[in-house]
């Protein structure tokens, strides 16, 4: 699709320690150095370029340079002797940006002439990484910026890395965010999204090398200028936090005042969305939290300033956050959009009636589920409108798209707090309760489906509330959308009927996830003419794998085989993904090379075995060992001259969307391992797929329509069936089989790790315990399947030209799994949208 230079395959890669972030240099003058003969020595590039394009000198150059050199000189304020690669960087950000920021205008003036309805996509995580390659890609001008670079002396490569991710979320819930915007520009159709502006990303993560353990640095992600907003100073709203709400007359669900508490300022900043191949240009609003001006300073310590400033601080996990400022957080950002939308929608100078004919809000997940709640204050209290008015527009407006079932996982706020921190809220919530008790039903039903959870305190259960309040629920996949109805919402499924809830399958934009992070792979689906696409394809997937050979050898100082298989499992640390099975399951292939003879070794299919990925510090404490485990593990067995040769096991630190677009293209495997029935998609096997990594996983999430879609013969399924797992586990309760008996095999790796092998003196027993007693991710119960599988995995791939065949035939089917449909199937079955063509 793009012409980007494919020989940069295999160049050096597009991250590494000259990508290491550097603070801007010290500047070594203002004027160019001069040789022996009193000539200027120009540091970089060719001297013509420079000076035609600071018009020293009569002569053409592009008006690419131009623009650059000119950012250099007045936006940095910095002459051109003096730049390095990150100036470079910013130059070129910020000519793109002007580009952006003229396609931005423009659509956003032909949407206010449509005046269309839009849909808005609030999502507390956006996963955007680099935007520099993304823009360039999708606006055409890749080949010309590495042209108009490198004449200035500078390679496109080099400046590109200097990009910091911008990491404003946790995994894939941000990650798919960022796709559906690349979608919905692309497809010219009015969406925005919203978010926070969280002065730190997501922590950087760090492992410290005496022990494999993982620390958490902060994301200072703005401390530089960030070329891809634009601050809307002007753009402010006033949000209010607790005080009191007082009703007016007697009627239950009627109308209110809040008044008093803290007030704080949202500022809007937008980062404009390119689509690929068109001028539309959509916006991502985030909010930033400011003090108010000129408030009340008496009513005010200096502790309760401090915390009224922090709502946008942080993209930190739930928990580490602390249950206050994360409502905080919830409130401020749909608060802030929700008058931004509200404001637009009244320039329109539309009855209020209308307010769902004319905007849509999809959730994703329950954190922005207090927006229903706050759009039914805005329509009693400030519109004055009737009850069942109000809540007629609300559940017309309202999407839902529920991402976990697990139970853990599901967002409750305990009553008190809520009623402290947003009274008026708590009462609107009551009201909707109170409404719902006219449902029929016996006490137990509708004690299943109440908004409150009894106990001490009581909770809000803000799934629940979500369903309730919107238009439609959707799963992220088939199975999850099922599991959903059945096992999540059977009571609402009942009550509501079938048709309020539906599936849209995730989807990954194919402009990041091949175009940008495997150019040769992209080029070669294009290229019809070729005809040895068996050696071409495999020409391709080296190169990928020794680029990302280079970078580890970079990164860690090891040499990496690129003729070895390359296994990756890279996404969140987390018990249901078990990384810890597969860690289980290095140490048992380790094991069984280092019984062999050097003649058995020698028939060994070589393996390199990558992971990453963050774990959140507040997860449960045995499973933050597992890291320290894959760490202590790859320190032995690298270092076994035995065996090294046949296996060998990297952790790579600080999991990003630019380490993904390294890791993926390089990948033959990957694994995507979950107890079935609690991975609710998936995106990370999707872009591995559309890379030719075939899939080593279990029958879970995406991985069943991927199969469907790619041929079962195409991938490695293994391990028991969502149905099973229940039984499982209440076999494990009432009539557990020591693992011993259970899986031999499985035994003899634990007692290895207990032995101390790996070092940590027994440090490692609270993780092994997990598996041996309890085992509620049923490790006991799918190892053997496990090993199976890779073993067959291993035949398999004995014959590399029918390997190459399936990977190539995958990447040929993944075309269901593009963002472009999955945000077809909104804009068409949830939103009621339509493109609007520039
Ligand atoms: C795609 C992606 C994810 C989601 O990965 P899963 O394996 O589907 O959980 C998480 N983080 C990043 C950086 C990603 O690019």
């Amino acid at each position: 699709m793009s012409s980007f230079d494919v020989s940069s395959i295999g160049k050096p890669p597009l991250i590494g320690p000259r990508a290491k972030r550097r603070h801007v240099r010290s500047l070594t003058g203002d004027f160019p150095e001069v040789d022996e003969k009193g000539q200027e020595k120009w540091p970089r590039g060719d001297e013509k370029s420079w000076k035609a394009a600071l018009r020293d000198i009569h002569a053409e150059v592009p008006e690419i340079t131009k623009s650059v050199v000119t950012h250099v000189q007045t936006s940095l304020g910095r002459a051109p002797y003096n730049i390095d690669d990150f100036g470079a960087y910013q130059a070129a950000a910020l000519s793109v940006r002007d580009n952006l920021i003229v396609n931005w205008n423009a659509t956003q003036v032909e949407y206010t002439r449509k005046s269309p309805k839009r849909a808005y996509y609030l999502s507390l995580e956006f996963l955007m990484g680099r935007t520099l390659s993304n823009a360039l890609l999708n606006l055409g001008l890749l080949d010309n910026y590495s042209s108009s670079l490198s004449s200035l002396g500078f390679g496109l490569e080099d400046v590109l890395v200097q990009e910091r991710d911008a990491a404003l979320g946790n995994g894939g819930l941000g990650r798919l965010a960022a796709c559906y915007l690349d979608s919905s520009a692309t497809q010219e159709l009015p969406v925005w999204g919203y978010g926070l502006r969280y002065k730190y990303g997501i922590f950087q993560q760090l492992i410290k090398s005496d022990d494999g353990t993982q620390l958490e640095a902060p994301d200072p992600w703005l401390d530089h200028q960030n070329p891809w907003e634009l601050p809307r100073l002007d753009v402010t709203y006033e949000v209010r936090f607790y005080g009191h709400a007082q009703r007016w007359g007697e009627e239950s669900t009627g109308r209110a005042t809040w008044s008093g508490g803290q007030e704080v300022l949202a500022v809007a900043y937008d980062v404009m969305i390119p689509g690929y191949g068109t001028k539309s240009t959509n916006n991502l609003r985030l909010w930033e939290s400011k003090p108010k001006r000129g408030f009340d300073l008496q009513s005010f310590n200096a502790g309760n300033y401090e915390r009224a400033v922090e709502a946008s601080n942080s993209a930190a996990c739930n928990h580490i956050l602390g249950k206050e400022l994360r409502l905080k957080q919830q409130y401020f950002w749909t608060a802030a959009s929700l008058a931004d939308m509200m404001r637009r929608f009244k320039n329109l100078e539309k009855p209020i009636s209308e307010f769902a004919e004319y905007n849509a809000i999809q959730l994703n997940d329950t954190h922005p589920t207090l927006a229903i709640v706050e759009l039914m204050r805005i329509l009693l209290d400030d519109e004055e409108l009737s009850w069942d008015s109000a809540w007629s527009i609300v559940t017309n407006t309202f999407f839902f798209t529920n991402h976990t079932v697990l139970p853990e996982a599901l967002e409750k706020w305990s009553v008190p707090l809520m009623e402290h921190l947003l009274p008026r809220h708590m009462q609107i919530i009551f009201d909707i309760v109170t409404v719902e008790k006219k449902f029929p039903g016996d006490r137990d039903r509708l004690s299943r489906l109440s908004l409150i959870e009894e106990g001490f305190p009581k909770q809000v259960r803000m799934a629940n509330l979500a369903v309730v309040g919107s238009k439609k629920v959707n799963g992220v996949a088939e199975l999850h959308s099922d599991l959903v109805k059945k096992n999540l919402f059977p009571d609402f499924v009942e009550f509501y009927g079938k048709s309020k809830f539906g599936n849209v399958t995730n989807g990954i934009t194919p402009r990041r996830w091949l175009d940008q992070c495997n150019p040769a792979l992209s080029a070669l689906i294009t290229d019809t003419l070729k005809l040895d696409r068996v050696t071409a394809g495999r020409t391709v997937k080296h190169q990928n794998k020794e680029r990302l050979a280079l970078f580890v050898e970079r990164q860690l100082g090891v040499k990496v085989d690129a003729n070895a298989m390359f296994d990756v499992q890279i996404k969140r640390l987390h018990e249901y993904k078990r990384q810890t099975l597969n860690i289980l399951g290095v140490i048992h292939r380790y094991l069984l090379i280092k019984n062999m003879t050097p003649e058995e070794r020698e028939k060994v299919v070589k393996k390199v075995v990558f992971f990453a990925g963050k774990a959140c510090p507040c997860m449960c404490v045995p499973f933050l060992l597992t890291i320290r485990l894959i760490v202590n593990v790859a320190r032995v067995i690298n270092s076994d001259l035995d065996t090294n040769k046949y296996l060998s096991l990297f952790f790579l630190p600080d999991y990003s969307v630019s380490l993904a677009e390294i890791l993926i293209p390089a990948s033959d495997i990957s694994q995507h391992i979950s107890t079935a029935g609690t991975e609710a998609s998936g995106t990370s096997n999707m872009k591995f797929c559309l890379n030719g990594g075939l899939l080593v996983g279990t029958v879970d999430g995406a991985n069943i329509e991927i199969a469907e879609e790619v041929g079962e013969d195409n991938v490695f399924f293994f391990g028991h069936l969502t149905p099973d797992v229940e039984d499982l586990r209440y076999q494990h309760t009432y009539h557990p089989i020591p693992v011993e008996q259970k899986c031999p095999a499985l035994a003899h790796v634990l007692d290895t790790v207990s032995s101390g092998i790996f070092g940590g003196d027994g440090v490692y027993e609270p993780l092994l315990n997990t598996v041996r007693q309890g085992d509620f991710y049923i490790l006991t119960d799918d190892f053997d399947a496990y090993i199976r599988s890779l073993e067959m995995v291993d035949e398999a791939y004995a014959d590399r030209a029918e390997w190459i065949k399936k990977s190539i035939r995958t990447t040929a089917k993944m075309g269901k799994f593009s963002s472009d449909r999955a945000i077809q199937d909104y804009a068409q079955e949830y939103w009621n949208i339509e493109s609007i063509k520039l």
